[in-house]
């Protein structure tokens, strides 16, 4: 054991001496000159690295939550389980009726859409939903909600991402859960089973129009589901509708809505809302 160790050590050492000796003999002493040349050559090199060099403005510091799901310090908190106080009903503007329960809203379909009390422009939210163990029915009848990006007006006037029971439910791909409601369906299906909860954490950015009401700049949408990307910077072709064309109208902020969907399943649940407001130039690379 004691010789292994040792002829080991000897090999190690001779692995190590050896390119050593080899660096010291091809290198050649270099002349005042030279070494003049190569400082002066680093000092460029400095220089040059400088100017691609950024340190103003500093991003703010913005303290995280304690999970990736937890509202960071920067954050608008919409529901935190207690109550509705951020929240009105669409119909009437009068304090949000769906039911508050054990930390979780749940919706109430005689109620109808809910919105926020607060308008957004561009923003990035983070909603967790979950469809009822014991739902019930098929296609777009079975857990639909909705997540209104933007709301611009009565019903379901705005930009909807699509809820829905997608787990073993097939329906039309632009209308599964994770979808822009026919306009894109969601790149996979990352829907968990009923009773689990779903994440949502959406990136909007809202359209922008010209004096005439022309679209200056489309809308986009980029949407993960449960931490899995369905939607990579979508462009959106409009407002939703469910029979026809989508179009854009012109608005300049808007509150973020509910779907209270008139189906005869089983209501969904939602818990965990919170959204954090985005300077109008969203892309890092256009600042
Ligand atoms: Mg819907």
């Amino acid at each position: 054991m004691q010789r292994q160790f040792s002829s080991a050590l000897a090999i190690t050492a001779l692995l190590v001496a050896v390119p050593a000796i080899a660096q010291q003999t091809s290198t050649t002493p270099q002349t005042p000159a030279a070494q003049q040349t190569g400082a002066a050559e680093q000092q460029n090199r400095a220089a040059q690295a400088k100017l691609t060099e950024q340190w103003e403005p500093v991003p703010k510091v913005v303290t995280p939550g304690q999970t990736d799901a937890a509202p960071p310090s920067d954050a608008i908190v919409l529901f935190d389980g207690s109550n509705l106080d951020q929240w009105v009903n669409v119909k009437d503007k009068a304090p949000a009726g769906w039911k508050v329960e054990n930390g979780v809203m749940t919706v109430n379909k005689a109620v109808g859409n809910i919105e926020t009390k607060r308008s957004f422009k561009n923003y990035q939210l983070h909603i967790e939903w979950r469809i009822p163990p014991d739902i019930t029915g098929t296609d777009q009848g079975r857990g639909n909600s909705g997540l209104f990006l933007a709301s611009t007006g009565a019903g379901d006037g705005g930009y909807e991402l699509q809820i829905l029971d997608s787990y073993n439910n097939k329906t039309y791909v632009n209308g599964q859960a994770g979808s822009i409601y026919k306009q894109f369906p969601p790149l996979v299906n990352a829907m968990r089973k009923p009773g689990e909860w779903n994440t949502y954490d959406v990136v909007w950015t809202m359209p922008t129009f010209n004096a005439d009401g022309s679209v200056k700049t489309p809308a986009y949408v980029t949407a993960f589901h449960n931490g899995v990307l369905v939607q990579n910077h979508s462009q959106l072709k409009g407002e939703t509708v469910y029979i026809g064309k989508p179009e854009y109208k012109k608005y300049e902020s808007g509150p973020i809505k509910l779907q209270a969907h008139g189906d005869k399943s089983e209501p969904i649940s939602f818990r965990n809302i919170w959204v954090r407001e985005l300077e109008s130039s969203t892309a890092s690379g256009s600042r």
